[in-house]
């Protein structure tokens, strides 16, 4: 399937004053240490709290008419973006979640007056249950990050950064199905050929790195963690996101759960903002020393939608039990 800099140009007229042009800004702790320029793309301050509105945005006010209602599976933020959206357009929404999501971002959710509805311990049974509806309630499915208005959506943040930055040499995406990863490496090759683009993503439960190893769709066991959005497979029947992410990523990078407390905690202390943990996977990638850089350096804080007592106790240097995991707290700066 042919995708290109077209379609996230035609994404960007769809959501202009619903869901762009977040502020970017330099952190001045983050570009001390990486020695390097180092720029924010403040997606946490989409009204819903994360990127996920931009694909959502233009995959439902790009829909005929006469769709009575669309339905998702969800680790939580592209269920709050489509229900947002089809809330502007006056349409029904279903969003299907695992267990696995957090509380806050169901209530978030349902606070849009979406149907939501919680089905099994992992994504791909959410996956399926979304599905399922299509056929029996026929609903209209969007994907969350296999889907070609979803990518250009998301690709509009590269085009963003780089109008703002054309000097950038390197993008650190965070990355799960890969939506966000894709749309940002098409669009920023596009601009710039030179540029290069690194996913990152968490040790525990990476079904996109693990999956470009393989060289085609692999499922991999879906385990609690900090980064609680970059969890779920990529589907074995992908057909965007990773063809795109295996041709447009230069590589991926993993980080531990240690070192997304700590990117957590340094984007607070430092620099007063609140992100969730998948937020933050792009900051850990430097502070870790896993990526070196050399020159100008974007990443996305891409969503904000997180428990506050957990968000607190990691502050505060606290051990935080998710699930079967236990993250060994630590006060910042001891
Ligand atoms: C969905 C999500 C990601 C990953 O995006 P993909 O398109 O699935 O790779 C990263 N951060 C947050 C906050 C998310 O909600």
């Amino acid at each position: 399937m042919a995708f290109s800099l077209a379609d996230i140009l035609a994404a960007r007229r769809v959501i202009r004053g619903v869901a762009d042009a977040t502020p970017f800004v330099p952190s001045p702790f983050m570009t001390r240490t990486a020695g390097q320029d180092f720029l924010l793309k403040l997606e946490n301050m989409q009204p819903v709290g994360a990127f996920k509105l931009r694909g959502a945005v233009n995959a439902v006010m790009t829909l005929p008419a006469t769709v009575g209602g669309v339905t998702c599976c969800s680790t939580g933020n592209h269920g709050r973006g489509v229900a947002y959206a089809a809330g502007q357009r006056g349409m029904k929404a279903v969003i299907c979640m695992s267990r696995l999501v957090p509380q806050a971002k169901v209530d978030g959710i349902r606070a849009l007056g979406a149907d939501v509805r919680i089905v099994g311990t992992s994504q791909d049974e959410a996956m399926h249950e979304s599905q399922r509806l299509c056929d029996a309630e026929g609903l209209v499915e969007i994907s969350p990050f296999d889907d070609p208005k979803v990518i250009a959506g998301q690709g509009t943040i590269g085009v963003e950064m780089l109008e703002a930055r054309p000097d950038l040499t390197t993008l650190l995406v965070p990355l799960s199905g890969g939506g966000l990863a894709a749309g940002v490496a098409v669009a920023a090759k596009a601009i710039n050929p030179a540029i290069r683009v690194i996913g990152i993503t968490m040790d525990r439960g990476a079904a996109m790195h693990a999956s470009l190893i393989a060289g085609k769709p692999v499922e991999v066991p879906e385990v609690a963690s900090l980064a609680d959005s970059l969890g779920g497979g990529i589907g074995l029947e992908n057909r965007l996101s990773f063809p795109l992410c295996r041709d447009h990523l230069d590589a991926t990078v993993l980080v531990t759960e240690e070192e997304i407390r700590h990117a957590m905690q340094v984007l607070y202390f430092e620099d007063r903002i609140v992100a969730e943990g998948a937020s933050v996977v792009g900051l850990a990638a430097i502070l870790s020393g896993k990526v070196r850089v050399e020159g100008p350096t974007g990443t996305i804080v891409t969503g904000r939608n997180l428990d506050m007592g957990l968000f607190t106790k990691i502050m505060a240097g606290e051990d935080v039990t998710i699930g079967d995991l236990t993250v060994k707290g630590r006060c910042y700066g001891a």
